[in-house]
């Protein structure tokens, strides 16, 4: 089976042991198999985009030994793509407008959804109040089980009705939101193969649900540990995670590698980025990787 896979980092500070960890497991997990692996540029939150970040994280990934297939695919240049999804999902109503403020939807939310946010009442489902034009779009979610395995998380499953609720494809502020983003592109880019951090794996079941309204292929999941700070907080710039270009890159994957249950020969570190790339491929296994969302680490 043809196998493409994707590293898809949002620009939003420096490359960190956080991102390292995804882009080093997508990467091996293609290159073992002999497939493709691919750049996004997970830019569609302008809000957020750091500037100059997306650069300086293509160089810190060059500078680690990486090397991808085709061009970097750009998410800001795709709005166009986003919108013609979101557009299908209307006119096969699927996707409504929704007119309620951020107020409104914390005065009516009764529970929380699976990410801790509020889950939406549903308000709008059969149509705004009149004269309140819609301020987001959200997918109608179904009241019924999306599960996938996952070969390092086990089964997971959700009912995105009770877990979930009608997400938000078309941010109020104009945006277009990440899960639309990710699943249109993944179908776009043809990837066969998804594997990332275990912070999404929430997301993953609606990523699912998207992709069967809109007729997609569903690409294989996998989920690696996250590495987390000694409060149990996900490394992030949040958090106070260091810049990945503070350490020699070899020390940096070798590192990586360790984090993933690899077991690299200590004096890795210290060898040059090639080295460590000819030892990772030849003794990548899949199984040894933890299985677990989160693992602690000292930085
Ligand atoms: N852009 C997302 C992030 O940096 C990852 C998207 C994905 O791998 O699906 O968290």
């Amino acid at each position: 089976m043809p196998y493409r896979g994707r590293f898809a980092p949002s620009p939003t500070g420096e490359l960190h042991f956080g991102s390292l960890l995804a882009a080093l497991a997508s990467c091996l997990e293609a290159r073992s198999r002999g497939g493709e692996w691919l750049v996004r540029m997970e830019d569609v939150d302008a809000p957020r985009v750091v500037a100059g970040a997306a650069g300086s994280m293509l160089a810190c990934l060059e500078a680690h030994g990486f090397v991808w297939d085709g061009e970097t695919l750009w998410q800001s240049r795709r709005l166009d793509a986003y919108r013609a999804a979101l557009d299908e999902l209307r006119a096969r109503g699927l996707a409504y407008g929704c007119a309620c403020s951020r107020k409104e939807i914390a005065m009516s939310a009764k529970t929380r959804a699976i990410d801790g946010g509020l889950l939406y009442s549903g308000k709008c489902r059969h149509g705004t109040p009149s004269g309140r034009p819609p301020r987001a779009w959200r997918l109608r979610v179904e009241n019924a089980d999306i599960a996938f395995d996952d070969p390092i998380q086990g089964r997971v499953s959700q009912n995105l009705a009770r877990d979930v609720g009608d997400f938000v494809l078309l941010r109020a502020d104009g945006q277009f939101a990440y899960q639309l983003a990710v699943v249109v592109d993944d179908a776009f880019q043809g990837i066969t193969h998804v594997a990332r951090g275990a912070d999404l794996l929430d997301s993953t079941p609606r990523q699912i649900y998207l992709q069967r309204c809109l007729g997609y292929a569903a690409p294989d999941y996998l989920h690696v540990p996250v590495a987390t700070n000694m409060a149990g907080e996900k490394l992030s710039k949040q958090t106070g995670a260091k810049a990945l270009n503070l350490n020699p890159p070899a020390a940096n994957l070798t590192r990586a590698l360790g984090f993933l249950g690899q077991c690299p020969p200590q004096e890795l570190a210290r060898a040059s980025v090639g080295a460590v790339w000819e030892w990772a491929l030849e003794n990548w296994k899949r199984e040894a990787i933890p299985r677990c969302r989160g693992l602690r680490t000292e930085d």
